[in-house]
């Protein structure tokens, strides 16, 4: 059920992208100031990073139950810890992901004191995180090589606020081809549509929850997404939140009422 990094179906392509991935790391030093550069083994690291509950959709759920609570000042504390095991560095990098929600959005990530639901950012294998809040601990994982990256903290943050991948949105087939052919069946469920609420906001390439042209592909260089009309648009970026996530996490949350 947990999608994991490294989930992939075939071996000759899980050696290839474990090749790919370690020279790319050899790289992360030299590229922390070109984080787009990194998508190569973040995408790895990301792959089936969503831990979905399947009785429940958190952009549809009822009575809202999935999403953080609203306090009486229009605040939505979601409370968090982080594990020992991270840098201060990598901790700063966390608060500073958060920040973003914090001052564009009604969201505000706070250190947890005694609530009993929130999110436990670990040091797992992968980035991975639930959808939505599930009530109690849930974890938020940032595997230490691979996953403290600004727009990654972000991506794994906005699921556990209750966002889906963008290429699983309920109208994507207007705007981008499965290529289905380069996907095993074992990891379908990462294509399938979802039926989601679209908060009326338009198709968004650039968000931070769509995945890159090659998400798992199962042939090196094969695309399993492709834009439409216009297969050169660019998707993937893990730069951070664009103007449409924002936009979403305020309409979702009701920050503006
Ligand atoms: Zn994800």
């Amino acid at each position: 059920m947990r999608g994991r990094a490294w989930d992939r179906p075939s071996s000759s392509s899980r050696r290839e992208m474990e090749a790919l991935r370690s020279m790319l790391l050899q790289c992360v030093e030299m590229l922390q100031m070109a984080p787009s550069l990194l998508l190569g083994s973040a995408e790895l690291l990301m792959e089936g990073d969503l831990v979905v509950p399947r009785t429940r959709n958190a952009l549809a759920c009822g009575n809202n139950a999935c999403l953080w609570k609203k306090s009486s000042n229009g605040k939505v504390e979601v409370p968090y810890t982080v594990s020992s095991s991270f840098s201060s560095y990598e901790k700063g990098a966390i608060e500073t992901a958060m920040s973003v929600f914090n001052t564009q959005t009604c969201i505000k990530f706070v250190p947890r004191s005694s609530e009993s639901d929130y999110v436990a950012i670990e040091n797992r294998d992968g980035c991975f995180s639930s959808l939505g809040r599930t009530g109690g601990r849930q974890e938020l994982s940032l595997k230490r090589d691979g996953c403290v990256y600004h727009g990654i903290i972000q991506h794994e943050l906005n699921h556990a606020l209750g966002f889906y991948h963008e290429q699983t949105r309920s109208d994507r087939d207007q705007y981008v081809t499965i290529n289905w052919e380069y996907i095993d069946p074992t990891t379908y469920h990462n294509f399938q549509k979802q039926i989601t609420n679209n908060l009326d906001t338009p198709y968004d390439y650039s968000s931070v929850m769509h995945y890159g042209r090659y998400a798992f592909t199962t042939q090196y260089g094969k695309e399993t997404i492709t834009p439409i009309p216009d297969s050169r648009v660019e998707i993937g970026q893990r730069m951070g939140l664009s103007r449409t996530d924002i936009q979403r996490i305020n309409k979702l949350y009701g920050c503006c009422e």
